[in-house]
């Protein structure tokens, strides 16, 4: 451990910062339209951070006016893709840079510990922003195969103006999936960033333009769903809606979509992902902890959490034994402190929804192997210890619903169909994992499980190179890898007449 990575150096770094709390729009910091202002507080220990500006309808105005104009003007969107590429990975630099700053910001604001948001959060934000920014000048439009006498161009052109709505459990990572390959096919953007959560993109818009993007290019907008995020979704100039969030505000941002001008819409919503384990699986210690830190990494508060685990009946006793073993392991702590495994959870609202889950699952008859109560490692913080329960009925409320905290569900099974069937009995369709030494079990599997991402002996693989998203109502639309261009730009055929 460094002697900068200390909880006393850390805590020393948080004394001194001075996070931006206004909007940003059309390359500086304003006060919102109204005046008004919300209370930015601190999950570690309930303290004020600062009073955020409150955008709503004229900001969302100002915010489109600004971003059409910045389109318009092809300062940007006319930019050569390797200059576009420059002044992206000058950005990526400069949060590498910054790295420190962003990650406090991020564990200040939402409660996870530092050195997740470090090393996760803004280490693979870089990382998108990277990625994708050494993409730009390596993908190429496409001639279609005519006959002589024609030519037919199939080109991407970017979509325009695009709004990105963004959750508060990784705030700069899942605004950069959106960003980066938004910024990197030429559009403006506007985000709206959670209510929970601002601060770290208003840092990043900052950076944006010391990196060069012209002014207009990137807006950002905190404020709340309905004030602030819903004029964007409705708004005629707006012409990309791109949104991580709940299935609930998904389907009905689909409906402002198509109540307004049919902007094109692409959701990334909620799951209850299943975590699927054999008797054959060769390590089945490693799956157990695999299982715990699956379900109770960055306090559950993850779309992939892993939070429904099916279970062999045959090895379940022992299997869940070791899990609990691992999981009491994970105990929140204050978030500065070096190899906390738990922070803190986002809010008093995201507390109080766990431990009604927690109640309702007693009262449903699961029964509580681990955890199940508020703690209090850190005075007037929110936490959450990390919870089991054990036979829980497929049918229960906590093993259908989404609870986006630290409570795993675990569910036994007597064969490879029921498993399957189980997995597959819900809306979403986010991710799932297979632990089985069986190869054929295992293509098997990963076939007929209808989720979006299929993890095979381990939990939460992949990196930039391969598409993100949803079946069913965990959303539409993938973020990351080559595919995620697709959302921010239209096809268009050019057909050229080439007869004498
Ligand atoms: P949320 O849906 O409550 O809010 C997400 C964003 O939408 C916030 O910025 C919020 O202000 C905004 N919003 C809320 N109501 C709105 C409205 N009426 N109009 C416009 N905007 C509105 O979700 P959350 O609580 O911030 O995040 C947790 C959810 O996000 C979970 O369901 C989780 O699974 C999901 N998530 C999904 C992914 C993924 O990639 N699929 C990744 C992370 C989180």
């Amino acid at each position: 451990m460094r002697s900068t990575d200390t909880f006393e150096a850390w805590q020393e770094r948080a004394d001194l910062l001075r996070p931006r709390l206004q909007a940003f729009v059309d390359g500086r910091f304003v006060d919102a339209a109204s005046g008004k202002t919300f209370d930015c507080i601190s999950p570690i220990d309930g303290r004020v951070l600062g009073q955020v500006a409150d955008c709503a309808a004229e900001d969302v105005d100002r915010a489109v006016l600004s971003a059409r104009t910045a389109f318009d003007a092809g300062h940007w969107s006319n930019l050569s893709p390797s200059k576009r590429k420059r002044i992206l990975l000058r950005l990526a630099q400069l949060v590498q840079d910054n790295a420190e700053e962003l990650a406090l910001l991020e564990s200040l604001d939402m409660g996870k510990p530092v050195s997740d948001a470090l090393h996760v959060d803004v280490s693979a934000s870089i990382r998108c922003l990277t990625w994708t920014a050494e993409a730009i000048d390596k993908v190429y439009d496409e001639v279609a195969p005519t006959g002589p006498g024609e030519l037919g161009l199939i080109t991407r052109e970017p979509l325009g103006v695009v709004a990105a709505i963004v959750p508060w459990n990784f705030p700069l990572l899942m605004a950069s999936w959106k960003l980066a390959p938004a910024l990197a096919m030429g559009n403006s953007v506007i985000l709206k960033p959670s209510e929970k959560s601002p601060l770290s993109v208003l840092r990043l818009a900052e950076l944006a333009i010391e990196a060069g993007l012209p002014h207009g290019v990137f807006n950002v907008l905190p404020g709340f769903g309905k004030t602030a995020g819903e004029p964007l979704a409705l708004h005629m100039d707006v012409d990309g809606l791109v949104f991580t969030g709940s299935t609930a505000v998904g389907k009905h941002l689909l409906q402002c979509a198509g109540r307004s001008n049919m902007k094109r819409a692409y959701m990334e919503c909620g799951g209850k992902s299943p975590n699927i384990v054999f008797a054959d699986a060769d390590n089945l210690r490693h799956a157990a902890k695999a299982a715990a830190s699956g379900i109770f990494y960055n306090q559950g508060e993850v779309c992939t959490a892993a939070s429904r685990l099916l279970v062999d009946r045959s090895i379940k006793d022992a299997f869940i034994e070791q899990v609990v073993e691992f999981g009491q392991r994970m105990q929140p702590r204050h978030p500065f402190e070096p190899g906390a495994p738990m922070g803190a959870m986002v809010d008093e609202d995201q507390t109080g929804r766990v431990l009604s889950y927690i109640e309702r699952g007693q009262e449903e008859g699961a029964r509580l192997v681990l955890g199940g109560n508020r703690v209090h490692p850190v005075a007037g913080g929110c936490y959450v210890e990390p919870t089991i329960f054990d036979d829980v009925a497929h049918e229960a409320t906590i093993s259908r619903e989404e609870i986006f905290g630290p409570v795993l569900s675990v569910i036994p099974f007597d064969s490879e169909d029921e498993a399957l069937r189980i997995a597959n009995d819900t809306p979403y369709g986010l991710a799932a994992g297979v632990w089985t030494s069986d190869l054929n079990r295992a293509h098997r599997m990963a076939r007929r499980l209808r989720a979006g991402s299929v993890w095979v002996n381990y939990w939460d693989g992949g990196d930039m190179t391969a598409p993100f998203g949803g079946y069913k109502q965990s959303g539409n639309g993938r973020d990351k890898s080559l595919h995620a261009f697709d959302k921010y730009t239209e096809l268009k055929a050019t057909w050229i007449n080439l007869a004498d």
